[in-house]
Formats: structure tokens, C-alpha cells, sequence
């Protein structure tokens, strides 16, 4: 099973990169995604959450109280293990399944923290790392998301360092201030080719 593990900071530019590949036919399997699905409203991971932390981290739709998990993580340094301890296994199946459905000549598989999680790089073929500048990042989610730059500073200082992250690569899409959507159609055109050679080897 030939994979690509797609990865890079917060608005470096992943779900554009990702969704040129997809234009192309390539099946993405978004970690976040399912990490999210878990624990919206009857999401598989609700019942193991309400037992191991109390019905008063369920909303009333049935989801993951979301502010209230931050307060205690913020408060009870064991929180955040106990949390991670009924989420990772779950997002592991449930990406293990999608990539065993995904077809194809190879898949791609968005995990925004592939670097700094684990064993995420020993579950992939190769690693694509979507690479701007710190500025350009600020800039994009301010835009984005109409964060204040602290917010947006605050998110990539929990996340690994560009440096760390090229160092990990085996691939990179460079999308920085002077990228366009056609200069990125064209490196992604350009990997593609390689990857289906790659998968055919
Ligand atoms: P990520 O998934 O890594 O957080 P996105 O792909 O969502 O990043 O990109 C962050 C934001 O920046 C989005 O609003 C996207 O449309 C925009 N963006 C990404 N690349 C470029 C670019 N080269 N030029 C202009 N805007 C871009």
C-alpha cells in the first residue's frame, strides 16, 4: 500500500494542496477529520469519554463539550493523556480502515501533526510537507479564520518548527507569498507522476 503522509503548519496551505491531488483521483483520509467526527454529536468516541470523564462533558447534542474538555486539560495535567488514551487508538482504526478502502495506486493521508505525533512517519510511504514562511502563515489565518496574530502564534508554537518539519520531509510543496493556485497545480502534477511511478515499482 503505497501513502503519502501530507502534513505542514497551520495555513501552510494542506487542504489546497490536498484537494489538487483529489482533483487528480487520489482518496485523501483526513486524521482531523476523524478525530472531529469522534467526538461530534454520537460519535464512536462519546461513550468511552462519558464514562471515563462524566456526562457533564457531553453536551446536550450529544458531542464533546469542547470548552469545558480545555478547562480541565488546563487544570488536571492527566486530562489530556486520559483523553488521548480513548481518541488515538480510535483514530488509528479509523484511518487504518479508510486506507485499507482507499484503492487507487496510492492514497494521501492529512495529518496536520505528522511530525510532531508519534508514529504517524512509519505508517507512511513518504512525507510531503507543505512549506511556507512563519509570515505567511500568520497571514493566511488571520485571513482565515480572523484570528489576532498572538492566536495564530500561540497555535504554531505547539506545532513543530518549519525547520523540524523540513528535516522530516521526503517531499516538499513550496507555497509561500509569491505561490499561486497554477504554480501549485504544477509541483502537485509534477508529484503525482512520480508517486504513480513510485506505486508501480
Ligand atoms: P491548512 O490546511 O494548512 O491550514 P489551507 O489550505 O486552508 O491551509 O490554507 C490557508 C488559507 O490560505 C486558506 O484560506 C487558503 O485559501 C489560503 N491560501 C493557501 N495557499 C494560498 C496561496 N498560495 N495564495 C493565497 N491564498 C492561499
Amino acid at each position: 500500500m503505497f501513502s503519502i503522509g501530507l502534513t505542514g503548519g497551520i495555513g501552510s496551505g494542506k487542504s489546497t494542496v490536498a484537494d489538487l491531488f483529489a482533483a487528480r483521483g487520489v482518496t485523501l483520509v483526513d486524521a482531523d477529520l476523524i478525530a472531529h467526527q469522534m467526538t461530534a454529536p454520537g460519535g464512536v468516541a462519546m461513550p468511552l469519554i462519558a464514562s471515563e470523564f462524566g456526562d457533564a462533558f457531553v453536551a446536550p447534542n450529544g458531542a464533546l463539550d469542547r470548552a469545558k474538555m480545555r478547562e480541565l486539560v488546563f487544570s488536571d495535567d492527566t486530562a489530556k493523556a486520559r483523553l488521548e488514551a480513548i481518541v488515538h487508538p480510535l483514530i488509528r482504526a479509523e484511518t487504518e480502515r479508510q486506507r485499507n478502502a482507499a484503492g487507487g495506486a496510492y492514497h494521501i493521508v492529512v495529518v496536520p501533526l505528522l511530525v510532531e505525533s508519534g508514529d504517524w512517519k512509519a505508517r507512511v510511504s513518504r512525507v510531503l510537507v507543505v512549506d511556507c514562511p512563519v509570515e505567511t502563515q500568520i497571514a493566511r489565518v488571520i485571513k482565515r479564520n480572523a484570528f489576532t496574530r498572538e492566536q495564530v502564534l500561540a497555535t504554531i508554537a505547539k506545532q513543530a518548527t518549519r525547520e523540524a518539519r523540513i528535516a522530516a520531509a521526503d517531499d516538499i510543496v513550496t507555497n509561500d507569498e509569491t505561490s499561486t493556485l497554477a504554480s501549485l497545480d504544477q509541483q502537485v502534477k509534477t508529484l503525482h507522476e512520480r508517486y504513480l511511478e513510485l506505486a508501480s515499482l
